[in-house]
Order: structure tokens, then C-alpha cells, then sequence
């Protein structure tokens, strides 16, 4: 047995009177510590596993292992209102649905490419929102921008080049065959639904020719219409066999209406293209596709006129930073990421909204001293995914120590079918996976043995989600699931970050023209964000009284990975999951108890 259990059991609170067998408990309890403390002097060379039945023997003696109902699917936490629920309260009962969700209406008005005409009205559109907070005024909310090259990948070439900002004004599709014209999708408003129809980076273009429906048939000066994703590989092909344009209705999936409405039947898939990509490419819905191939059928054929119309700037790319000085080590940052690029309103207006208001409602909790300024520096970053991150980890002189993405979190699950997610960075689960988790149709992303970094992020998170669903009312569906990538924790892994992905999943609608405001959940949106920032105030300010929850905490997520392992017969895993949680007691205690790296 390690040192932690004689802290454990040294910062819980004895209960004043003692019933009887309270004293005769207390009594055995104060032998165990004794003899804990002459085991820790022991192992000051570094942790040992816990036996399981000493951790059975602590609980059945030392204390009663109880925890929190909930309604997430995975392992459960211990009570108590220490950890998030020092927060999760006050969080939740600032945060704005108005004034958030006017947010979200306002970036959901543009389809955001980095740098380009939306991206720039969004990220002013929040200075200004977080200026009024104070931020940038108050020394201790500070307020500005980082500059990178703005950079793409290019036709025909691996990696990112310099690229101009690119902004979608119209588009338009018309199919000609029997009868009348009929315009099957088209925009001219930067809120345009059809707006999708044009893919990131696809230049200005006007195109009339026979509609191809395969492959195989396309001849010169005709327009490959196809279900398949207009891959390098696809245009390049078409390109060749002299297409004018690519006209795809492509969908994932899980783009399939979960509530069997068909609803996806009218969905358009977002698609980004390379830079210079040699020929137009249009994205439409199955039904449209549909329509096409039906008038392609009949004996006079069928024709398209496409017209796309786009602008392109030179810019810089920016991100934008909001930071809330710690108090004595305000050197040191805990950071929450929110993309801003991409079209969609849950993904992710509703993130780089929710975080937004989070920040502003945060400001006035410190300034009304409801809440404590936090030890650590927080960090908010708006921006492009992933090239935010790296833009201010590359031009920070702070020192990282957590790092959060607020990414597509405020799914209706009514609508969307999505619920609340936490994605644990990399732990044993993310190479072998067992019940209770399971992954999402996103699917699972290989990663090395050697690359997991215990820590106890997961189970603060974990935390969160089921103290906000306490606070809430409601009761709320969340879930977690081994690493998946995709979103702005991939770079805090990367750069040996202890991170979380807090999102939404499986949501039909993402990525297509569907996400809208109608997809949008104010109170979804609020507790998750309330989850966020209540799992970054605890990392930035971690208590020694925090110390005994996430301990017990850890705890039953052992028991419940160990208990998983055996009844799969998987010792290699067993073991990996206890070398995975002794190490994550250790690095609480180091974070509750501020243990000095000279100290360890
Ligand atoms: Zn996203």
C-alpha cells in the first residue's frame, strides 16, 4: 500500500462524536493508518499497485464505497462537494441562454473558413462581447490575438502552403431535362441553407453540360454526378476524362436520420477541397441526386448549369485569446480551445459560443467575489482547430499544464440524436476497449503503449458531467469513450498535454447543411459548458480537500476497468489499467497537495 491511502485517510474529516462502532471503526482505521505510514515510509521509491484486497479491505473496513447515481454511462464517481462540485453550481446558474444563443444565431450566420469574411465578423463579434466583460481592460483579464501564416493543403502536394482566405457569396444548380428548369440548390447569402453546396476552397466557376452518371461515362465537357466523396483520387479521374465539374451527394453513415424521418434525404455534405483543386466541385443532398439520376434516365438526357461565386483575401490567420490571470501561479495555464472555422451551428457555434459566455459569466463571478480567483491562469482560445492550439502553445511563455476542447456541445439530443460526451485522451482503454465504454461510429484511432501519460483529467471530467447533472435538474444523458481525435485535444496529446474533448455524438446532422439553430439545445449547450469550465476551474486551482474524491473516484473506475479485464481474461490489460490509476493517484496528489517536482 502507498503513501496516498495514509494522506487519503489523513485529510478526510473524522466525524466529531464517534458512535461506538464509529470508535471501534475509527479505532481499526487509525491502526491501518499506522501501519499505512510505516508501509509509505517504505516506498518513498516510487508507487506500488494497490492490491485489490487491501483496496476491498479499505473500503468494506475504512469506509463505506458509495457513489453517485447518475445517469452516465461509465464508471461512477464518489460524492462529495469538493472537485467540480465547488463550482458546477455557480457555473450553471450564471451562465445565459439568451445572450449565448444569440451568440450561436450570430456565428451560425456565416460559413466560417479560417480568416475568411465569417471568421473575422466571428472573432470580432467576440472581442467585443469579452472587452465588455472587462476583458482587456481589467489587468487581470487579459485580451488579444495571435497572427500565424494562414496555410491549406494544396492539389498535388503533401503538407500545408500559404492560401488565401476564401469566402463562399453564391452558388446555384439548376437541372435541365424534361420540362421546366429546376433549380435543385442555391444560395446568395452568406446564412444561405444550400450554402454547403460549395466545398472549402473551391474557386468561382460557371459550368453547363450533360449530366455523367458513372465514371465510366463521362465523356468531355460533361459533369460526373456520384454518391461517392469527391476524393483526390475521384477528381483527379473525372479531370482526366476531360469533366467539367464533380457533383457529389456524398453523406457518412451516421448521417442517417436516427428518428427514421428521412430527414437526411435534403442534407448537404460539408466538404473541404485542396487549395487549386483543377475543377468545380458541388456538394448536393441524396434527393437531388436522386432527381438527377432519374432525368438522366429518361431518352432526352439530362444537363446541369452550375454557377459558384467565391472571394478570396489575403489574410492572416488569427486566434483569439481570453485569459483570467491566476493568482500566485499565474504562470502556469490551463487552456480551453473552441473551433470557430467550419459551417455548422452545433458544430461549432454552439462550443466557441458556450465557452464565450462561460468566460463572461466567469468574469462576473470573480468580480462579484463569488467565485475565488484560481491559482493557475485559464486560457480561452477561438480560432482554427488544432492550428489555434498550436499557435498559442508555439507563442506562449506560460507553461501548459491542462488543456480542454469545447467542441459541438450543444446538440438537441431530441433532434440530432446526439448526447454529451467525454473523450478521455489516450489510457489503456484506447488500446483495449471494454464494456462500459464503447466507441462511437467516429471510430477508434490507433495510438502506442508508450504514448499514454496517466493522469486523473478523465476522472475530474468525469466529475463534472454528473455534478452539473446534479445541479441542473434534469437528468441528464451523458457518456464517455476511449480516444477517438479529431478535434483540438489531438494537439494537447501531442505536446504530452493532460486533455479532454468534452462533445456531442452520434449527431445526424453533422457536417451537413442541417446544422442549424433547429439543432441547437440552449440548455445542452449550458450544462455542458458549466462541465467544461467547472473541470478547468479545478485544474487550475486543485485543492488538498479535492484529494479524497478523486481518490475514491479513481477507485471505482479501477475496480470497474480491473473487473472488465479479468472477465475478458485479459491480465495485460488488468495490469495496465493499474499501473494506469496508481500512477493517476499520484499525479493528484502531486496537483492537490502542490508537491514541488524537487519534493517528489
Ligand atoms: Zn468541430
Amino acid at each position: 500500500m502507498d503513501s496516498r491511502r495514509c494522506l487519503e485517510l489523513l485529510v478526510r474529516p473524522q466525524p466529531r462524536e464517534p458512535a461506538p462502532w464509529r470508535r471501534a471503526r475509527s479505532g481499526l482505521g487509525l491502526a491501518l493508518v499506522l501501519c499505512l505510514a510505516l508501509q509509505a515510509g517504505s516506498c518513498r521509491s516510487g508507487p506500488d499497485p494497490i492490491p485489490d484486497q487491501a483496496l476491498a479491505a479499505l473500503t468494506a473496513v475504512g469506509r463505506p464505497a458509495r457513489y453517485l447515481e447518475s445517469n452516465h454511462r461509465g464508471p461512477k464517481v464518489a460524492p462529495g462537494d469538493t472537485v467540480t462540485a465547488r463550482f458546477a453550481k455557480s457555473l450553471h446558474a450564471a451562465f445565459e441562454e439568451q445572450r449565448a444563443m444569440a451568440l450561436v444565431k450570430f456565428v451560425d450566420g456565416y460559413y466560417r473558413s479560417p480568416g475568411n469574411e465569417g471568421y473575422e465578423a466571428v472573432l470580432e463579434k467576440l472581442h467585443g462581447q469579452l472587452a465588455a466583460a472587462g476583458f482587456g481592460t481589467d489587468p487581470r483579464l487579459k485580451l488579444f490575438f495571435i497572427e500565424t501564416p494562414l496555410e491549406a493543403p494544396h492539389w498535388g502536394k503533401s503538407g500545408r502552403f500559404p492560401v488565401k482566405a476564401w469566402t463562399p457569396l453564391a452558388g446555384s444548380l439548376v437541372l435541365h431535362g424534361a420540362g421546366e428548369p429546376k433549380t435543385l440548390h442555391a444560395f446568395d447569402q452568406p446564412s444561405g441553407i444550400d450554402r454547403v453546396m460549395l466545398p472549402v476552397h473551391c474557386d468561382s466557376f460557371e459550368i453547363e453540360g450533360p449530366v455523367a452518371s458513372n465514371l465510366e461515362s463521362v465523356t468531355k465537357g460533361s459533369l460526373l454526378v456520384t454518391s461517392a466523396v469527391p476524393s483526390r483520387a475521384l477528381l483527379s479521374r473525372a479531370h482526366a476524362m476531360g469533366a467539367l465539374g464533380v457533383v457529389s451527394g456524398y453523406l457518412e453513415t451516421y448521417n442517417q436520420d436516427p428518428l427514421g424521418k428521412n430527414r437526411h434525404l435534403d442534407a448537404i455534405h460539408y466538404h473541404q477541397l485542396p487549395a487549386s483543386t483543377p475543377l468545380p466541385v458541388l456538394m448536393i443532398s441524396p434527393r437531388s441526386l436522386e432527381i438527377i439520376a432519374q432525368a438522366a434516365k429518361r431518352p432526352e438526357g439530362a444537363k446541369l448549369k452550375a454557377m459558384g461565386q467565391v472571394r478570396w483575401d489575403d489574410r492572416k490567420l488569427r486566434t483569439l485569446a481570453a485569459v483570467v490571470q491566476g493568482t500566485d501561479r499565474a504562470q502556469e495555464a490551463v487552456t480551453v480551445a473552441s473551433h470557430v472555422q467550419e459551417p455548422g451551428a452545433c458544430d461549432n457555434a454552439s462550443g466557441v459560443a458556450g465557452l464565450a459566455e462561460s468566460a463572461i459569466s466567469l468574469a462576473g463571478l470573480l468580480a462579484k467575489e463569488t467565485l475565488a480567483w484560481p491559482s493557475r491562469s485559464l486560457v480561452f482560445l477561438w480560432g482554427d482547430e488544432f492550428r489555434q492550439t498550436s499557435a498559442w502553445l508555439d507563442s506562449t511563455d506560460m507553461t501548459p499544464v491542462a488543456g480542454l476542447s469545447s467542441d459541438m456541445t450543444g446538440e438537441s439530443m431530441e433532434k440530432t440524436g446526439a448526447i454529451a460526451l467525454l473523450e478521455r485522451m489516450p489510457d489503456p482503454a484506447a488500446l483495449v476497449y471494454l464494456p462500459p465504454d464503447e466507441h462511437t461510429p467516429w471510430g477508434k484511432k490507433e495510438v502506442s503503449p508508450d504514448s499514454l501519460l496517466p493522469n486523473a483529467l478523465a476522472v475530474i471530467a468525469r466529475c463534472a458531467l454528473i455534478d452539473v447533472a446534479n445541479v441542473a435538474g434534469s437528468t441528464w444523458t451523458t457518456a464517455e469513450h476511449p480516444y477517438e481525435g479529431g478535434s483540438d485535444h489531438d494537439i494537447f496529446i501531442e505536446r504530452k498535454i493532460p486533455t479532454a474533448l468534452f462533445w456531442h455524438f452520434t449527431d445526424f446532422a453533422y457536417h451537413t447543411s442541417l446544422d442549424r439553430m433547429d439543432m441547437v439545445d440552449a440548455k445542452e449547450m449550458r450544462r455542458t459548458a458549466a462541465a467544461i469550465l467547472s473541470t478547468a476551474l479545478v485544474l487550475a486551482d486543485p485543492k488538498p480537500t479535492d484529494l479524497d474524491r478523486i481518490l475514491r473516484s479513481l477507485d471505482a473506475e479501477q475496480q470497474v476497468r480491473v473487473q472488465a479485464a479479468e472477465a475478458a481474461g485479459d491480465p495485460e490489460l488488468k495490469e495496465r489499467w493499474l499501473q494506469w490509476c496508481t500512477a493517476a493517484r499520484e499525479w493528484a496528489r502531486i496537483e492537490c497537495l502542490r508537491i514541488r517536482p524537487d519534493q517528489r
